[in-house]
């Protein structure tokens, strides 16, 4: 399997048989730029393909041949469009998983307690959602991730298991921060792109093929496309014969330590 660890003793190896190349029989030095560009392209796709299980296993659907999918929110709460989520699955008797953004609880302190209310579970999507997260030593990653449990835990009384890397990006990092805080990482296997999206009836028609039994469907609440063409994919799940499960239950993850 192609993971960081293999990928590295590979390329040691590689490297090391290119320096005996060299010596014993001249072969280019070019090699080595050869090596390290397959190298950054293989660790670039590990960190962007959280699916690929690159620095570790992620949990990103379930193995499953029955008709059930999970669909859950990133990058909240936000007043805008949290709370108009929530009604569609209130109104469509729909749970879902949000992973909310630690900076973003002051001040939404109600729609968290909506969300839970609910009965939807939320997640660790880091404190600050920063562009610089993964920049991160392990421990300053940790403290943030730690940052937001605190400003839950604040409002619902409850520490959550389940982390989803900002951006999607893993790094060796990330792996360290996630192992010593004893989180559980969550990706996902259908990525909606619904942030770039500039239509809703396109996304829609672009993510409805996606709809496969297990799947884990990635949208995000601050996204006003999104909203709109919600009631329509849930529409489109329950008409093809699948059945919309919390995404807790249909990994067999605690959601809540
Ligand atoms: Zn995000």
């Amino acid at each position: 399997m192609l993971t960081f660890k293999n990928t590295n003793i590979a390329c040691i190896i590689l490297l090391v048989l290119t320096i005996l190349g060299h010596k014993m029989y001249g072969i280019s030095w070019l090699i080595y730029i050869a090596i390290l560009f397959v190298y950054s392209l293989i660790v670039g796709y590990g960190c962007y393909f959280v699916s690929s299980g690159f620095f570790m296993p992620m949990y990103c659907s379930a193995n499953t041949t029955d008709k059930v999918i999970a669909i859950t929110f990133d990058d909240g709460p936000v007043k805008g469009g949290t709370p108009l989520v929530l009604q569609i699955l209130m109104d469509a008797d729909v749970k879902a998983a949000f992973f909310c953004i630690g900076n973003r609880i002051a001040g939404n302190e109600a729609i968290i307690k909506q969300i839970d209310a609910d009965g939807h579970i939320i997640g660790n999507h880091s404190f600050s959602h920063s562009t610089l997260f993964d920049l991160l030593p392990a421990e300053k990653m940790l403290v943030e991730m730690q940052q937001m449990d605190s400003g839950l835990y604040n409002v619902i009384g409850k520490k959550t298991r389940l982390f989803r890397p900002p951006y999607g990006v893993m790094n060796p990092n990330l792996k360290n921060a996630i192992v010593k805080g004893n989180y559980l990482p969550i990706g996902w296997s259908v990525r909606s792109y619904d942030t770039m999206a500039k239509d809703a009836d396109a996304l829609l028609q672009k993510v409805t093929p996606k709809i496969k039994p297990g799947a884990v469907f990635l949208f995000h609440d601050r996204c006003p496309i999104t909203v709109v063409m919600l009631p329509g994919f849930i529409e489109r799940v329950k008409s093809e014969g699948y059945r919309i499960e919390r995404l807790d239950k249909l990994l067999g993850l605690p959601a809540y330590a």
